[in-house]
């Protein structure tokens, strides 16, 4: 059987390291770093991710600035709420919960957003750099980066293997690969016009599955030994359990572990290392500013 790659005891481990670092940090500038988190509306799943993402914050040290803004609030107001955020001193990362409402204009407010403080990393600048080579980006995208580090924390080799991602999005499926081509890696995406896509998987040493499907990828898709990286979080119904569902990936975890060499469970794979990321980020910033103010 494969080996689980256990994402929530690696991010507890990140998120151990990063309250040490937020100590030092806060002994040696006199604060502490902050991250603003704005949620436009109710969506259910947004306010969920929303309060972990919050909490985190309060776990390591980081201060959450919180913006909870109604449904209907105007363009105008969101990039004014942006903007004020930008030019404030104690805020080292912003970060927008997507998706945002129709009538917002998502893309000018993602733009809006300092590309000093873009803790996602969704700044096209930073996605740019991302893609060049030689070019290092401010802020990689947290569910990418949690990707890599779950690789790297795990001992496994990144550079000169065969990766196949799973899923072209902006927020994983391109980023990832962007990841994995800056590390050396020969990378190959599949997506929803892919034909035959299991034969191009099953290739892989390294596969990120990230195409939002419940369980996909089926055993059959992967070379004996791999690693799997399931990015997906997939509502399936089960009576069984008190919300009525149940939260599977887009890999066949059961037969999957079987072929593999490694792989992450969902949940606790990506999910927290998410959220460690996140923290990460916004550390950084916090860092890269005080340095530079103290300079
Ligand atoms: P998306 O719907 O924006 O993109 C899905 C991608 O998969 C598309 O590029 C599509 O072409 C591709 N795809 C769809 N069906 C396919 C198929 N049968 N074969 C090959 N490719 C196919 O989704 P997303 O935002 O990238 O998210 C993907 C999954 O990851 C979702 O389940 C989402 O909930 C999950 N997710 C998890 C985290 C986390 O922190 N754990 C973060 C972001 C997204």
């Amino acid at each position: 059987l494969a080996t689980i790659i256990d994402g929530k005891a690696i991010a507890q481990s990140i998120q151990r390291e990063l309250k040490e670092e937020i100590e030092q940090i806060t002994a040696a500038y006199g604060r502490v770093p902050g991250l603003a988190v704005v949620i436009v509306g109710e969506r259910k799943d947004s306010q969920t991710y929303v309060r972990m993402k919050r909490k985190a914050c309060a776990e390591v040290g980081i201060k959450s600035i919180n913006v909870d803004l109604p449904e209907n609030v105007s363009q105008a107001e969101l990039l004014d709420t942006v903007l004020e955020l930008n030019a404030d001193p104690t805020v080292d990362g912003i970060l927008v919960q997507l998706p945002l409402p129709k009538h917002v204009h998502e893309e000018m407010i993602l733009n809006a957003i300092s590309i000093e403080k873009d803790v996602d990393g969704f700044h096209p600048l930073n996605i740019g750099k991302l893609s060049m080579k030689g070019r290092e980006p401010l802020f990689v995208p947290c569910t990418p980066k949690g990707c890599t580090e779950l690789l790297v924390r795990s001992g496994i080799t990144i550079a000169k293997k065969r990766a196949v991602v799973v899923g072209r999005s902006n927020i994983v499926g391109m980023p990832v690969a962007m990841l994995l081509i800056k590390l050396d890696a020969t990378v190959t995406i599949v997506h929803s016009h892919t034909p035959n896509p299991e034969s191009i998987v099953k290739e892989a040493d390294i596969v990120i599955a990230a195409a939002g499907q419940a369980q996909l990828i089926k055993a059959d898709w992967i070379k004996p030994g791999a690693v799997v990286i399931d990015v997906g979080t997939n509502p399936v119904s089960d009576s069984s359990k008190k919300l009525g569902y149940k939260i599977v990936g887009d890999v066949h975890f059961e037969e999957a572990r079987k072929v593999a060499g490694w792989i992450t469970p969902v949940p606790g794979g990506v999910g927290p290392m998410t959220i460690a990321m996140l923290l990460r980020n916004t550390v950084d910033s916090a860092k890269r500013t005080l340095s530079k103010s103290s300079a």
